[in-house]
């Protein structure tokens, strides 16, 4: 009898027997062996999460091996993979148009319909990314890198530009990672210095900014650009407070991208908004091919996770362990494991 880690309602978990029918044709089975924990599970613990359906089985962060195939592919069993948790309906207008991460009908697994913290799940062959060269680890991360390879390729990032991130969690991060990649002058604000320090330490990020309550916003992060302020600012906190001061914070004729989704209403001095010629851009997800753009990226060490990684868990551990866990102020980056 396999098992899964159900989360019954806020702050409980409970493990529960599971049984899977065969793969559908076009499915493949998998053994899931690592889930990374993100920001999303640990709204859902604390019933954070807006429309939320509890009960629910949470993970969508998702290394696996494939165990069976229902369909032809050029998949193999006992291959690994990182699974892409964004199912899609192909016919939707937006799939259609090449943007499947934010599909009309969009169901993400272990938010929208129950997800991978689980010994075996059934998943389409098509989100499915190959990745022979990639540690287990590393495939547990794919997905949140995708977040930021998306949030970047919104930008058009370019050397010449001057560009800030708010927030240095594990999302602000993904960013960072990909947008160095690009070249431009980066600094990265939050509020709380141990993620600063991991900035500088892991990224090289010579002039992280720090933010208190009496910090005049607009004139550090001037400072921290020779006097001009950023062309590109990635708000990856999530916070009205923050995404609301990207309007003042942002050059002439710069571009702001919001990765970071606040659940309410954010707003702006649109004359501040007209009068620099703004382009404000929302990123949601990723694609498939930028899977495998975070995938090439990792095996080719341009992207290196290994650090990020700070605390670890058996998936049979979670109704004990998980609301301890989510509250150590150390934690960057938690990787359950089912595999050892
Ligand atoms: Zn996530």
């Amino acid at each position: 009898m396999q098992t899964a880690i159900r989360l019954e309602k806020p702050g409980t978990f409970s493990a529960v027997p599971d049984t899977l029918p065969d793969p559908a044709p076009g499915e493949a089975r998998v053994r899931i062996r690592r889930i990374g924990v993100c920001g999303t599970d640990i709204h859902a613990f604390h019933g954070r999460q807006p429309f939320f359906e509890y009960p629910r089985i949470l993970g969508h962060e998702l290394a696996a091996e494939i165990v069976a195939l229902n369909g032809d592919s050029s998949f193999q069993v006992g291959e690994m993979v990182a699974v892409e948790p964004y199912l899609n309906d192909p016919t939707s207008p937006a799939s259609q148009k090449g943007k499947p991460n934010c599909c009309e009908s969009l169901r993400v697994l272990g938010v929208h319909c129950d997800g991978g913290m689980r010994d075996e799940l059934n998943v389409p062959i098509n989100k499915l990314h190959r990745a022979a060269g990639s540690s287990a680890d590393q495939l547990a991360l794919v997905e949140m890198l995708g977040i930021g390879r998306h949030a970047v390729n919104r930008s058009c990032a370019a050397p010449q530009d001057k560009a800030l991130i708010l927030g240095a969690g594990p999302i602000g991060l993904s960013v960072l990672s990909f947008l160095q990649l690009q070249g431009p002058e980066i600094a990265v604000a939050d509020l709380d210095e141990a993620r600063l320090d991991f900035c500088r330490t892991a990224f090289g990020v010579e002039r992280p900014l720090l933010i208190t309550p009496d910090s005049d916003l607009v004139s550090m992060v001037k400072n921290s650009f020779g006097g001009e302020l950023p062309d590109l600012i990635f708000d990856a906190t999530g916070n009205s407070q923050s995404m609301h001061s990207t309007i003042d914070l942002i050059a002439n004729g710069g571009r702001i991208v919001f990765v970071g989704l606040f659940q309410g209403e954010v707003s702006f001095h649109d004359p501040t908004f007209h009068r620099k010629e703004i382009s404000l851009l929302s990123s949601r997800n990723a694609t498939s091919s930028e899977f495998g753009e975070v995938i090439r990226a990792m095996e080719s060490g341009a992207i290196d996770t290994a650090a990020w990684i700070t605390h670890r868990l058996n998936l049979v551990d979670i109704p004990s362990r998980f609301a301890s866990m989510i509250e150590d102020l150390s934690l960057r980056k938690a990787v359950i494991h089912l595999d050892d």
